[in-house]
């Protein structure tokens, strides 16, 4: 677990704004009949503009600079100009900015045009549960809190939680601890101080929890084919509650 200071906060939230704005712009562009290729591109463009890298690009190998999951597509899908966003479609995006030594996370779920009831549902209750997992992380809480609050809230409305891929500390580096299960018991793991920034980030599909990963070894697909949906923010532990960092 690392704490940071006020001065690597401040960093933080530059970082973090780029980050944010980018996942704006992703959803701004993300209209029927672009490539996933290109929404790649123009969050690519944007962070390389403000004098950032992106966080993901390369990462063990990762070869986009967003994670970009369409539908069944739980996490991680690779960028692709044969892949068209088409009508109808929910589309994951994940990014994160290394901005003067420290990484930013965030990711949002986007309709494409109209979708189904239950599909809008999903990424309401998705981003309600992120919410619900936020107002957990406060001073003297534990990982757990957070984790249940998002199971709970999940499992209230009749979807699934994710239980493979978690949250996690940001800083320095991309993926630090704690891990943040989606899942798990109130009162259990490590109690939450202040200066961590952390990275929340449900994963909830419309059917079955279970996942499973495609032969390109990075995407993440739902077993019985259902939606997935997944919202993400970095944010700061304080004495005075928690910050949401990756705004706009
Ligand atoms: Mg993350």
């Amino acid at each position: 677990m690392v704490i940071k200071s006020a001065g690597e906060i401040e960093i933080m939230k530059e970082a973090c704004f780029i980050a944010a704005s980018a996942l704006k712009i992703a959803g701004e562009v993300m209209k029927p009949g672009v490539t996933t290729a290109y929404v790649n591109r123009v969050i690519d463009d944007f962070i390389t503009s403000k004098g950032a890298v992106p966080s993901f690009l390369g990462y063990n190998g990762f070869p986009g600079s967003a994670c970009i999951s369409i539908n069944n597509e739980v996490i991680h899908g690779i960028p692709s100009a044969t892949r068209m966003i088409n009508e109808g479609d929910i589309v994951s995006v994940d990014v994160g900015a290394f901005f003067k030594g420290f990484h930013s996370d965030n990711a949002a779920t986007f309709a494409v045009g109209e979708v189904s009831s239950d599909v809008r549902k999903l990424l309401e209750v998705t981003k309600e549960s992120l919410e619900a997992g936020i107002r957990a992380a406060t001073v003297g809480s534990r990982v757990g809190d957070i984790s249940n609050a998002i199971q709970s809230y999940v499992q209230k409305h009749g979807f699934s939680v994710v239980k493979e891929y978690v949250g996690h500390g940001v800083g320095r580096d991309l993926h630090e601890d704690p891990a943040i299960p989606n899942h798990g018991e109130a009162g259990q793991g490590l109690e939450l101080v202040s200066g961590m920034t952390l990275a929340i980030e449900p994963m909830v599909n419309l059917g079955k929890a279970y996942v499973k990963m495609l032969n390109d070894g990075w995407t993440v697909v739902t077993r019985d084919g259902s939606c997935s949906a997944h919202f993400e923010h970095t944010i700061w532990v304080t004495d005075s509650g928690p910050q949401i960092l990756t705004v706009v």
